[in-house]
């Protein structure tokens, strides 16, 4: 047997492998074999990492604008070059299949080529005489060393909701990728020195909570960005606001689609197959919740609906004609598992059960076949929690307002959608919808890169959302300068608040 590849850290532009440190194992999902070993970076590694940045900090902020961008348009060539060859590691050890892999990297690409707008982004505002001969500007000068944490569903995008911006704007970062597959990290590590990215500038620690306390009590980092689950969400903010950083934390989603009477059909239900399955279920912005509006419009959906999960082609990420791969790990299977024993003990209907899989020649792999419940109460535990895999649960409203009263009675509220060809009903569900990204007749409303990502309530904990504008404020300092040059007029001292004469 070969001995699993070691997965090191990247620091100041180079590999790093501290002797004697710990590790945890990464698998590939499909087959159950481990693959890698990672290292898990003790409090001395991210010192090592953070004190990189801090060093590397003065230089890449006086950097121009434009040469900041013309480094992140190199690295977006790269990317677009060596697309599928991120695509590949993402499956290697996440396990979702290539041609979704090769979607996650577009939409990672997409806010990358956001960020080459570096010049425009950071352009200050300026006023002309707010007084006699006095000028006001206004500067988005970068934080410092800001630091990255993020969840195993998006190795690659994820990150890079992140860091484009953050370098963009002049700041330098240590990112601690999820160590269920952390390889995806470092692919774009090593691509970011190859465009010329100076030394220290991004840097990689994998680990786990040790190395992810030791980030949120440093002192000299300046700011959190975190996407991760509610529980871990909330930690992470509690604990990087109460050590004096900014702090941006996504957790976790219970996604609901309402189905009026009047929507077309096939396409709620072509919709629901890819918001539900895709990725196994593993999207923060899945849905999750299905609400059909009557009991008619419940039947029919079901009736559609069924067949069509019965069918999931379900099979390992790198087989082209696979339309949904394993879960993420063996304990990720058992918990979902577990929620499906829960919800038919509670007393759901479950019209798919995709309990007992099993593939020829992927025996030690982590398939679990797609699932859908009928008649979920909202009392039930599979429709309080995130189950974060293929489980789908149908619960039948008797109403509009009784559909959206669910929603916003809900702890999340991350994504959510309608479909309908009622535009009284899309237009009231997208103004009074207590959830931060809503789609009408579009089921997965991720907002593109020059749009901001980001959940309400239990979803989101900070105050900027991701990427767009919001990133660029979220990893900015506002400065306002007045300024008068002498013109020989002198006013003498002035004891009173200054005002406009
Ligand atoms: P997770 O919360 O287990 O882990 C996220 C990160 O936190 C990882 O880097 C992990 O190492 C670290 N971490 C885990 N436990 C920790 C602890 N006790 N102390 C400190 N750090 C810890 O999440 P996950 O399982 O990797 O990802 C799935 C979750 O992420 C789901 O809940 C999903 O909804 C959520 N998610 C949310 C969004 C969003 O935009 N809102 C996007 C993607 C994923």
């Amino acid at each position: 047997m070969t001995q699993p590849a070691i997965i090191a850290h990247f620091i100041n532009g180079q590999s790093l492998a501290p002797k004697g440190a710990r590790t945890g194992p990464v698998f590939n999902p499909a087959t159950g074999e481990q693959t890698g070993a990672v290292l898990l970076a003790s409090a001395a590694t991210v010192a090592e990492a953070v004190a990189a940045a801090k060093a590397a900090f003065p230089g890449w902020a006086a950097t121009p604008p434009l040469r900041r961008a013309r480094v992140l348009n190199r690295f977006l060539r790269i990317l677009e070059d060596r697309a599928e060859e991120l695509a590949h590691c993402i499956t290697r050890e996440h396990g979702k299949v290539l041609s979704d892999a090769m979607g996650e990297v577009t939409r990672g690409i997409e806010v990358v080529e956001f960020a080459t707008g570096a010049p425009t982004l950071l352009k200050s505002e300026m006023t002309e005489n707010v007084g006699t001969r006095v000028d006001s500007h206004s500067l988005r000068q970068p934080l410092g060393v800001v630091a990255g944490i993020t969840p195993f569903n998006f190795p690659a995008m994820v990150p890079m909701w992140m860091f484009p911006v953050a370098l963009a704007a002049g700041n330098c970062f240590v990112l601690k990728p999820s160590e269920r597959d952390p390889s995806s990290a470092l692919l774009l590590a090593r691509w970011l020195t190859e465009a010329g990215l100076p030394q220290g500038v991004f840097n990689v620690v994998n680990g786990d909570k040790e190395a992810v306390d030791a980030l949120l009590t440093h002192p000299d980092i300046q700011a959190v960005s975190f996407v991760g689950s509610t529980p871990i969400a909330r930690y992470i903010y509690e604990t990087a606001t109460r050590n004096g950083k900014r702090c941006q934390a996504l957790g976790g989603a219970k996604n609901h689609m309402i189905i009026m009477p009047d929507a077309d059909m096939d396409q709620a239900v072509d919709a629901l197959m890819g918001a539900g399955y895709g990725s196994a279920g593993e999207r923060c912005m899945a849905i999750s919740v299905a609400v059909p509006v009557g009991e008619k419009t419940a039947d029919i959906l079901i009736e559609k609906l069924a067949p069509k999960v019965r069918a999931l082609k379900v099979g390992p990420g790198v087989d082209p004609s696979s339309e949904m791969g394993p879960l993420v790990t063996k304990q990720h299977f058992d918990k979902v598992k577990g929620y499906i024993d829960s919800g038919e003990a509670e007393g759901a209907s479950l019209v798919v059960d995709g309990r007992g899989l099993k593939l020829q020649g992927y025996e030690g792999g982590y398939f679990l076949g797609g699932t859908l419940f009928d008649h979920v109460k909202p009392d039930m535990r599979i429709y309080k929690e995130e189950i974060f895999g293929p489980v789908l649960s149908v619960v039948r409203a008797k109403s509009y307002d009784e559909a959206a009263g669910l929603i916003n009675a809900h702890e999340y509220g991350n994504g959510t959608a309608i479909f309908t060809r009622d535009g009284d009903a899309a237009r009231e569900f997208a103004t009074s919808i207590q959830v931060g990204m809503v789609g009408i007749n579009v089921p997965i409303p991720v907002p593109m890169a020059f749009h901001s990502f980001g959940g309400w309530k239990a979803s989101l904990f900070g105050d900027h959302h991701m990427h767009g504008m919001e990133g660029i404020r979220f990893y900015t300092r506002l400065k306002t300068i007045t300024s008068r040059w002498p013109t020989g007029i002198r006013a003498g001292a002035e004891f009173v608040m200054p005002t406009m004469k």
